[in-house]
């Protein structure tokens, strides 16, 4: 015999779950913050909703990295081989820009990535 309550309890389970899911899917597709690494330690970390220029200068290198529409570029790196320059613009979580030359590493995570791997496992 199957319960009211227990077909009540099924439903909020399900929607949580896919709440959860379609949040888990917007955080992959979006990121929320551009977090910028110099040698090994956090730099700055900016919103990606907000256009910018992040102008960093460090040892005497100069990388300009600019956030514009959601999405983020390295427009300007003093570095010999221009890698990162070159390297296409970045918009989803996880992508990546690196300045190997600089040390300089441009990167886009989630508010709540971590949190959502840890409850989906
Ligand atoms: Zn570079």
């Amino acid at each position: 015999m199957i319960k009211k309550a227990d077909i009540v309890l099924f439903l909020v389970i399900l929607i949580t779950g896919l709440a959860v899911s379609v949040v888990s899917l917007g955080d992959s597709a979006e990121g929320d913050n551009v977090v910028v690494t110099v040698d090994n330690e956090v730099y700055g970390i900016y919103p990606l909703s907000e256009d910018r220029v992040i102008e960093v200068r460090q040892q005497g290198h100069t990388n300009n990295i600019t956030i514009k529409d959601g999405v983020v570029s390295m427009t300007y790196s003093d570095c010999a081989n221009q890698v990162c320059v070159n390297t296409r613009p970045i918009a989803k979580t996880n992508d990546s820009i690196v300045c190997l030359p600089n040390r300089v590493i441009v990167e886009i995570t989630s508010d709540e990535g971590g949190e959502v791997d840890v409850i989906t496992g």
